[in-house]
């Protein structure tokens, strides 16, 4: 009974809220020589997130998965307060992963009263994409993950691909900073109908969710017709109306180059990576794919 039982329990993994026992363990770790992964989230888990974690899995011996949502990456008035939080449900999916550890501080825990630092990230953080629509979102990100790079003090951390510009920043940002982290970057998980993997998904009403596979197939189409020669801004201008016919307002739909993130006007001048982000009711929907 015993032995069927903690077969069909997984166990779990160790919660953390403090610094201190989260540096307990992270010693013990050490003193093995044990390699260790990190995966930030904010949460509310989905099979995306969890590629990332068993991708840690295969690459270190002990993955760490922060969950927390980051006030600092939030404008004012922007979902904070209704981001979804699933945090029993996130922990018993990664016990089935066999995650060693949660690091989850509060808020408090991560800036306490008196905090007075920013990360201010500039290069990928300051090309005119995510930057130029949440002008708040990459100090809050580069700050908070260079806190938990920090806490952690991981081998490896593991990004999704999901959200291209914030792996090239934080790419950059480990680098100047001289931190010891490999950024490793994961591919972007989708649904079976194309629509990226994403928290946010569950605010989509069923005739938007109905609509959001449109961003990818516009992408993988406009990413054919550049790659096979088709110039890229009347491939970018034909693609921007068929994500408004959809029902969407775009924010934009770019083709830039895969490292720099620069503007480029032909697919001559580099790898090309065709970045969206666009709005359909309250939603805000980003997605990219290679070109
Ligand atoms: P979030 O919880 O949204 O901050 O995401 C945490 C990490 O999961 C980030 O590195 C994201 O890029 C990554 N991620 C989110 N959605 C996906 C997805 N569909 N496929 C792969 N990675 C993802």
């Amino acid at each position: 009974m015993t032995r069927k039982s903690s077969r069909s329990t997984p166990r779990r993994p160790q919660v953390i809220d403090s610094l201190p026992p989260l540096s307990h363990k992270l010693a013990r770790w050490r003193a093995r020589h044990d390699k260790v992964a990190l995966v930030p989230t904010m949460g509310a888990l989905h099979p995306g997130h969890l590629a990332l974690v068993r991708l840690a899995r295969r690459r270190a011996d002990r993955t760490i998965v922060s969950i927390f949502v980051n006030p600092a990456q939030f404008a004012p008035h922007e979902d904070l307060n209704t981001y979804p939080r699933t945090f029993a449900a996130d922990v018993a999916a990664l016990a089935v992963l066999k995650a060693d550890a949660v690091w989850a501080p509060s808020a408090a825990t991560m800036y306490p009263s008196g905090f007075a630092t920013r990360i201010v990230p500039e290069g990928p953080a300051t090309v005119g994409l995510e930057d130029a629509f949440r002008p708040h979102f990459f100090a809050g990100v580069a700050t908070v993950v260079t806190k938990l790079l920090i806490q952690c003090e991981p081998d490896i951390a593991v990004f999704g691909e999901k959200d291209y510009q914030q792996l090239k920043v934080v790419t950059q940002l480990a680098r100047d900073l001289d931190l010891k982290t490999r950024i490793i970057g994961a591919p972007t998980v989708r649904e079976p109908d194309g629509l990226a993997m994403s928290s946010r998904n569950v605010y989509l009403s069923p005739s938007e969710r109905a609509a959001a596979p449109t961003l990818h197939r516009v992408l993988a189409a406009c990413a054919k017709k550049i790659s096979a020669g088709t110039p890229i801004s009347s491939t970018l201008t034909e693609g921007r109306t068929a994500i408004e016919n959809a029902g969407f307002v775009v924010d934009y739909l770019e083709a830039r180059h895969a490292e720099t993130l620069a503007p480029v006007a032909s697919r001559s001048e580099g790898p090309l990576r065709l970045l969206v982000a666009a709005r359909v009711g309250k939603t805000r929907l980003i997605d990219n794919v290679a070109a």
